[in-house]
């Protein structure tokens, strides 16, 4: 089966997620009502724990991998090692506000990247749409980042995501996402299929789950990777680990469905490789050359984690001590790459890549009830 790997860019709010849970139903990949792309509680349920989702639609015989990227500029390694992994994106804008700040960052790193957006109008049914001038609007942004004329003559398809419909031209009817789908089809290259080669693969996001421990998100590039083939686990700094793959899974909707071997072209999540990190290449023999690296941002703040062990701790949170916070910083290492924690006796120094990316962790902890206290971000110069 032929593959395409995608990944939908979007400014916030611009109806990324509602467009992907839309593309979800109409292929059959979710029940009508089922949870959406950007829930969490199942995973949370099963211990599983990833930032960003991977989902696969089925359409015309072919698998559509969709892969999740942030839009925010303090995710801006995130963004390019996805993209990097992927063969094409879909730009998502809001037909009335036109683009913005995130559009702008995720497109100048995808034209950087040389791909050739597909670009979607969404929202068209807003009472203020005005397609047309944010079409030209789009345009004058691919201009004034430097697109090439290839990535100039992209495709514009029109789109009320909450709808669950796409026209190519605004005037078409409103039926179902199908123009989209064939436009994916009709543009983007399908994914390399070289499986007589030996196996390469590279893995692009991180996730950890309870169970089985680290999980690698992968693209496999060349070959065939299988269930308890042991691999090489090599880097441009000169690491070279082995580890045996202990279970692999596809996506098929937004599940995870385990698999015994996975040909070149698709996305793979690997269990067993405890020491694999972002941007490794991974092969069956030893002398295969590394593919190219894929660079991690250096962290741009630090801030402390105290751990509050005043009389009235244990109030607004149900993990309180030095070894409950330890352990949850700890796990958080695995998934979050950029994140780098010195652990001092009752305070530990995190570094971040910029104020959201640690906001969001802290997030994150009050929300599943630790209680702790943190010092001032300070800002790390170079
Ligand atoms: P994301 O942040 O890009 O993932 O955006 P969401 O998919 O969460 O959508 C943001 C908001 O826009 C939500 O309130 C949606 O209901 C709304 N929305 C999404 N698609 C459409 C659409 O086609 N038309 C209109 N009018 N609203 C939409």
């Amino acid at each position: 089966m032929e593959t395409r790997n995608i990944a939908i860019i979007a400014h916030v709010d611009h109806g990324k997620t509602t467009l992907t849970d839309a593309l979800m139903r109409q292929t059959g990949m979710v029940a009508e009502g089922a949870g959406s792309m950007d829930s969490n509680a199942l995973e949370q349920e099963r211990g599983i724990t990833i930032y960003a989702k991977n989902g696969s639609i089925y359409y015309k015989d072919t698998k559509i991998n969709i892969v999740d990227t942030p839009g925010h500029a303090d995710f801006g390694s995130e963004v390019e090692r996805v993209l990097r992994s992927i063969d094409d994106v879909v730009l998502v804008v809001d037909a009335q506000e036109g683009p913005m700040p995130q559009t702008r960052f995720v497109l100048k790193k995808s034209l950087e990247l040389g791909l050739k957006p597909i670009v979607v109008l969404n929202k068209i049914d807003k009472p203020a749409a005005r397609p047309e001038e944010v079409s030209e609007m789009v345009y004058e942004l691919f201009l004034d980042l430097g697109a090439t004329d290839a990535q100039l003559d992209f495709p514009v398809v029109y789109a009320v995501g909450r709808d669950g419909v796409a026209m190519r031209a605004l005037g078409d009817e409103r039926v179902n996402l199908d123009p989209l789908l064939d436009t994916i089809l009709e543009r983007i290259e399908p994914a390399g299929h070289e499986t007589d080669k030996p196996l390469r693969a590279q893995p692009f996001n991180l996730g950890y789950d309870n169970f089985v421990g680290r999980l690698a998100v992968a693209r496999v590039y060349e070959g065939t990777l299988k269930v308890n083939d042991t691999l090489y686990i090599k880097n441009s700094a000169g690491k070279c680990d082995q580890g045996r793959v202990a279970k692999l899974f596809t996506f098929r909707g937004m599940e995870r469905v385990e698999a015994t071997s996975v040909e070149a072209g698709d996305i793979v999540m690997i269990a067993g490789l405890p020491t694999v990190e972002i941007g490794d290449t991974l092969s069956v023999t030893s002398d295969q050359e590394n593919l190219p690296a894929i660079a991690i941002d250096e962290p741009t703040i630090s801030l402390n984690f105290i751990v509050n062990d005043s009389p009235f701790a244990g109030r607004e949170g149900k993990f309180v001590t030095n070894k409950q916070i330890r352990e949850r910083l700890t796990k958080e290492l695995e998934i979050n790459v950029g994140l780098r924690i010195d652990f001092g006796d009752a305070t530990y120094k995190v570094y971040g890549r910029g104020e959201l990316h640690v906001a969001i962790l802290l997030e994150n902890m009050r929300r599943e009830g630790y209680e702790f206290q943190v010092g001032k971000p300070k800002v790390i110069l170079k």
